[in-house]
C-alpha cells in the first residue's frame, strides 16, 4: 500500500523553492494511480519551535524584537494563507486530505512515544538545528527545535507512510525518521514492518524539478520562509512589481555573459529557476541567454516567474479575501479523515506496546 505524507511550515509564505522542490510534487502525485492516500499537512507546530517560542525565551527582548513580533503575520493568518496557497497550485482535496497539524491529535502524542525511542544522540546530529539555533546558547533555544525531527517523524510514521516528497534539505530528517521507525519495529514488532520504512520521494530524474533552489543574496544558503531577509526569496503571493524588484536586486557576479557554470553559484541558481519553470533542459536554457547580459536576462527571468507564479498567488489571495468559510470547511474535512487514520495507527501502536488500553 502507497501511501504519501508530506507538510508544509506556515513560517512564512509559500516560496518558489518549496513550490518547485516540493508542492508542484504533491500536486503531480494526485495524478498516479498507483498511489492509494495522500496527506498533505500544513504543519504549525513545527512553525512555532522558531517564531514567538525563541523570542519569549530571549528575555533581552529589544525594541526591535518587538518589531518583528509585530510586524510578523499571525500563525493564523499564515496557516490560512498557507492553505489557499496549496489549494491554487492545484491541491485537491478530492484526491488529497489537506489538513492542519495541530487539529489532530496523534502527531503530537505519537511524538512523545517516538522521544523515549531516540537517543538523543541522533538528534545531536541534525544540520537544520545547528543552522537554525544559529549563534544561541542553549539556554535561548526552545526544546522544541532540537525535538523538531522527532515530531516529523510521527507526522509520518502516524499514517505509516511510505513515500515522502520533500526536498533536498529535508532528508537527513527523514533519514531519522527511517531510523526510529526500524527502532520501534524491531522492539515492539518482532522485526515486522509496523511502521513502514518511508521512502524520500524525489524527483531528480525530471529536469525540471529542483530540490534545492538556493537564496537570491546568498547562493551558499537554500531559499527559506525562516530567512530575515525578505529580498531572499520569491513568493507566490508577491505581486509582478515586487517579482521584478527581487529579480533586480538578486545577488549576481559582474561577468556580463550568461554561462552554466559551478563557479557562478547565484547565475546557476537563477538558470535553474528558469529551467524549472520552463521545464527544461538546464544544457538548452544556456542557449536561449547566449545573446544577453545579466540586466536582460533577468528582465526575461522576471517575467517568466510572474506569468507562472502570479496567477497562483492572484487566485490564493482571492480565496482568504472571499472565502474564508469554504478554506475552513475543507479544513475541517482534513482533520476529520488525518484523525480517523491516525487514529487507528495510535490504537494498534499503543497495544503493541503495551500501554493499557483505554476502557
Ligand atoms: P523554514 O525556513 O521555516 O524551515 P522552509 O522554507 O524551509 O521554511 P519548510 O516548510 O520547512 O520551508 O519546507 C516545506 C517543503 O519545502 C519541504 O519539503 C522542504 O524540503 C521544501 N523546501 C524548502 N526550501 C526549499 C528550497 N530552497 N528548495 C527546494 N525545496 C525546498
Ligand atoms: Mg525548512
Amino acid at each position: 500500500r502507497k501511501v504519501v505524507l508530506s507538510g508544509i511550515q506556515p513560517s512564512g509564505f509559500i516560496h518558489l523553492g518549496n513550490y518547485l522542490g516540493a508542492v508542484q510534487n504533491w500536486v503531480q502525485l494526485q495524478h498516479n494511480p498507483d498511489i492509494h492516500e495522500r496527506f498533505y499537512s500544513i504543519v504549525d507546530y513545527h512553525a512555532i519551535t522558531q517564531k514567538y517560542v525563541g523570542a519569549s525565551l530571549d528575555d533581552t527582548v529589544t525594541d526591535e524584537s518587538i518589531d518583528t513580533l509585530q510586524q510578523d503575520p499571525s500563525p493564523q493568518e499564515l496557516t490560512l494563507k498557507t492553505a489557499a496557497t496549496l489549494l491554487a497550485c492545484g491541491i485537491d482535496p478530492s484526491k488529497s486530505t489537506l489538513f492542519v497539524q495541530s487539529h489532530v491529535n496523534a502527531h503530537t502524542e505519537l511524538m512523545w512515544f517516538l522521544s523515549c525511542l531516540t537517543p538523543m544522540s541522533w538528534l545531536n546530529k541534525m544540520i537544520q538545528y545547528k543552522e537554525k539555533k544559529g549563534g544561541k546558547g542553549d539556554n535561548k533555544t526552545g526544546l522544541g527545535l532540537f525535538s523538531y525531527p522527532v515530531l516529523m517523524a510521527a507526522d509520518i510514521l502516524a499514517y505509516r507512510a511510505t513515500l515522502v516528497p520533500v526536498g533536498e534539505d529535508q532528508t537527513q530528517h527523514l533519514e531519522l525518521a527511517k531510523d526510529i521507525a526500524e527502532r520501534y519495529n524491531r522492539l515492539f514488532a518482532s522485526g515486522r514492518e509496523f511502521f513502514p520504512l518511508p521512502d524520500k520521494l524525489s524527483f531528480e530524474e525530471s529536469p525540471w524539478v529542483y530540490n534545492r533552489v538556493m537564496s537570491l543574496q546568498d547562493a551558499s544558503k537554500k531559499m527559506s520562509k525562516s530567512d530575515p531577509s525578505k529580498k531572499s526569496c520569491i513568493n507566490l503571493i508577491d505581486d509582478p512589481e515586487m517579482i521584478r524588484l527581487k529579480i533586480q536586486k538578486a545577488k549576481t557576479d559582474s561577468l556580463g555573459k550568461i554561462k552554466y557554470d559551478s563557479l557562478r553559484p547565484e547565475l546557476q541558481n537563477l538558470l535553474h529557476i528558469y529551467a524549472a519553470l520552463e521545464g527544461i533542459d538546464i544544457a538548452k536554457v544556456d542557449q536561449l541567454f547566449i545573446d544577453d547580459n545579466m540586466a536582460s536576462f533577468k528582465t526575461k527571468l522576471a517575467n517568466k516567474i510572474i506569468d507562472k507564479i502570479c496567477p497562483i498567488g492572484e487566485k490564493a489571495i482571492k480565496m482568504c479575501s472571499n472565502e474564508e468559510d469554504r478554506l475552513l470547511e475543507i479544513l475541517d474535512k482534513g482533520a476529520k479523515q488525518a484523525q480517523l487514520r491516525s487514529e487507528e495507527t495510535m490504537r494498534q501502536m499503543k497495544q503493541l506496546a503495551g500501554i493499557l488500553r483505554k476502557g
